[in-house]
C-alpha cells in the first residue's frame, strides 16, 4: 500500500480528492493535511464581506470530502519536508511517511509576518483568519464613530474587498464617517489590466468613495493614531505561506516549489505541487484560483499515474482568462463589448470543452441578463456590456486581439463589425473591403465572406445617412 499526502486543502486537492470518490484507487493510502476543517472559496469571499453570501455558502468542507473519498483528515499544518526520511512534519512535530507528497499550500501576502501583538494588520489569507478578524470588527464597529478601513495591495482581490466593504460601510446615513483607503503602490490598482479595465475600476472606486494612493504604505511601522473602529488589511501580492529552503526541494528565488510541465518537483520526481505554491522554471504561471482548479485535473491523474508507474499528462496553462472583477452593486468589470458567444467559448473552455453549444449559450445569458447590458444586433450576434450603461452602437476598431487572445473575424461583435467598417472607410476609402481582408488576417477571399463585409459597409451608411 502506497502512502500519499496531501499538504493543504488548496483547489487543486479539492479536484484531487473529487477525482478520487469517482474512482477510489484501493492501493493507495491518502491523508490531507489542513489547519482547518473548511477552506473559504476565494473568489465568493468579497460576497461574504457585502453579506451577499453566509460564510457557509463559500467554504467548501474538506473533512466531508475526505470521508466521501476514503481519505484520511489530517488536522494540522505541515511545518517542514525531509524529502531524504520522505517523511512530512507538522507544526505538532508529528511525523508521517510518505511515498509521494503533493503540495497546495498557497501563499500568503508577501509583507505578512507571523502574527505579533504589535502588528494590526490583518492578513487576507489564512482567510480562516482573516474571517474571524473580520466578523469581530464588524460586530464592534460603533456606528457614532468614524472607521476607517486601509488596505495594502492594488490587485483585484484587494479592488473586490473595497468595494464589498462599501456596501457594509456606506458614505452616507450613518452619524460618522466611514473612510476606505487603498495603498496600491507606485504602479496604481490592476496593474498588468488593459487600459480600458483599469479605467472603470478607478471610476467604480471613486463612484464608491474609496480613495486610492498610488504609493507604498510601510507596514512594519507602528501605526500611530489607530482607533478601535480602524482595521487595516493586507493583500498584497503573494509569497509561501512556508519556507521550504531546509527540504533540499528546488526552489524559485522567492521560495516557490519549482515544478515540471507535470506539475512534479523538478528536483525530486515524489513531489508534486499546484496552485500559488508553485513555479514554472521557464512558463509564467499566474497566481489564481483559475490556475489552481485547471491544475488540479493533471494533478489528481498524474498523482495517481505516478503511483502507478503509468504515463503523466503535462499541463499547459491558458496564456489569457477572462476576469471578472465584482464591483459588488450587482455589476462586474470583464472584457468591454464581448460578443456573447465569444464569452461563452471563453467559459466553456475554462471547463475543459473545446466548444459551447447552444444550451449553454442560453443558460450564459439567463445568468448574465440580470447584470449586464445586452444588445441585439437584429439577426446578429448579441452583444455583452460591462452594465447598461455602457451599451453604444458602434464599438471603435480594436485590433484581433484586444483581449490579449488571438479573435476569429465570426466572433466580432455586431457594433464593433460597424467599427471594422468604419476603419475600413477611413483607411482604405476606395477599396475597404480590401483593407478589412489584410487586416483580419484572411489570406483567402470566399465569396461569402466579401458579402458579408459588404453588408457592415451598407448598414454602417445607411445608420450615417
Ligand atoms: C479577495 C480575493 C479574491 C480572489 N478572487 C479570485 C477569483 O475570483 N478568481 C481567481 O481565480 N482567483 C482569485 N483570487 C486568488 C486566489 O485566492 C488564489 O490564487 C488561490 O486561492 C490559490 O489557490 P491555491 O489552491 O494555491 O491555495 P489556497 O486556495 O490559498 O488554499 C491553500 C490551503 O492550504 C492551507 N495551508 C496553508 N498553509 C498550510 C500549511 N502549512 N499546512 C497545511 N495547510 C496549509 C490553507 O489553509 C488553505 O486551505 C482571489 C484572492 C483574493 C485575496
Amino acid at each position: 500500500m502506497l502512502h500519499l499526502i496531501l499538504a493543504g486543502g488548496g483547489h487543486a486537492h479539492v479536484i484531487m480528492l473529487e477525482h478520487l470518490i469517482k474512482h477510489p484507487c484501493p492501493n493507495l493510502q491518502v491523508g490531507l493535511i489542513s489547519p482547518t476543517k473548511k477552506q473559504a472559496y476565494s473568489g465568493m469571499l468579497p460576497g461574504w464581506v457585502n453579506n451577499t453570501y453566509a460564510l457557509e455558502a463559500c467554504q467548501i468542507d474538506l473533512q466531508q470530502l475526505c470521508i466521501r473519498a476514503g481519505a484520511m483528515f489530517i488536522s494540522g499544518k505541515l511545518a517542514g519536508l525531509d524529502t531524504k526520511q520522505q517523511e512530512v512534519i507538522l507544526d505538532d512535530q508529528r511525523q508521517l511517511d510518505y511515498d509521494l507528497v503533493s503540495l497546495a499550500m498557497g501563499s500568503q501576502p508577501n509583507q505578512f509576518n507571523s502574527p505579533s501583538s504589535s502588528s494590526h494588520w490583518v492578513a487576507m489569507k489564512p482567510f480562516a483568519n482573516f474571517t474571524q478578524q473580520w466578523y469581530a470588527w464588524q460586530q464592534h464597529l460603533n456606528p457614532n464613530q468614524a472607521a476607517t478601513l486601509t488596505i495594502a495591495g492594488g490587485g483585484a482581490g484587494a479592488v473586490e474587498i473595497a468595494l464589498a466593504a462599501r456596501q457594509v460601510m456606506p458614505c452616507r446615513g450613518l452619524a460618522a464617517q466611514r473612510q476606505i483607503i487603498i495603498y496600491a503602490g507606485p504602479k496604481g490598482v490592476m496593474n498588468g489590466f488593459s487600459l480600458r479595465t483599469r479605467g472603470l475600476i478607478l471610476k467604480s472606486l471613486q463612484q464608491a468613495d474609496i480613495r486610492v494612493i498610488n504609493e507604498y504604505i510601510d507596514v512594519s511601522k507602528p501605526l500611530h493614531q489607530q482607533a478601535p473602529n480602524d482595521f487595516y488589511l493586507l493583500v498584497t501580492s503573494a509569497k509561501p505561506g512556508l519556507s521550504l529552503h531546509g527540504s533540499e526541494l528546488a526552489l524559485d528565488a522567492f521560495g516557490f516549489v519549482l515544478v515540471d510541465k507535470f506539475q512534479r518537483s523538478i528536483s525530486h520526481s515524489n513531489v508534486f505541487a499546484a496552485g500559488d505554491i508553485c513555479s514554472r522554471p521557464t512558463t509564467f504561471l499566474q497566481r489564481s484560483g483559475v490556475y489552481a482548479i485547471r491544475a488540479g485535473k493533471q494533478l489528481a491523474h498524474n498523482l495517481l499515474a505516478a503511483c502507478n508507474s503509468n504515463t503523466l499528462q503535462p499541463y499547459w496553462p491558458r496564456r489569457h482568462n477572462l476576469y471578472l472583477i465584482s464591483c459588488s452593486d450587482q455589476t462586474a468589470i470583464g472584457s468591454y463589448g464581448i460578443n456573447l458567444g465569444f464569452f461563452s467559448i471563453n467559459i466553456a473552455q475554462q471547463h475543459g470543452l473545446k466548444k459551447t453549444s447552444k444550451k449553454q449559450l442560453q443558460y450564459i445569458y439567463s445568468i448574465v441578463e440580470n447584470w449586464a447590458g445586452i444588445s441585439e444586433g437584429g439577426i446578429h450576434h448579441q452583444t455583452l456590456w460591462a452594465n447598461p450603461a455602457q451599451v453604444t452602437d458602434l464599438i471603435k476598431w480594436r485590433g484581433l486581439s484586444p483581449f490579449g487572445q488571438a479573435r476569429n473575424w465570426a466572433g466580432l461583435a455586431y457594433e464593433e463589425q460597424l467599427g471594422l467598417a468604419k476603419a475600413a472607410l477611413e483607411n482604405a476609402p476606395s477599396a475597404p473591403i480590401d483593407w478589412m481582408f489584410k487586416e483580419l488576417k484572411l489570406s483567402r477571399r470566399h465569396e461569402a465572406t466579401v458579402l458579408e463585409f459588404k453588408q457592415w459597409i451598407e448598414i454602417l451608411s445607411q445608420k450615417h445617412s
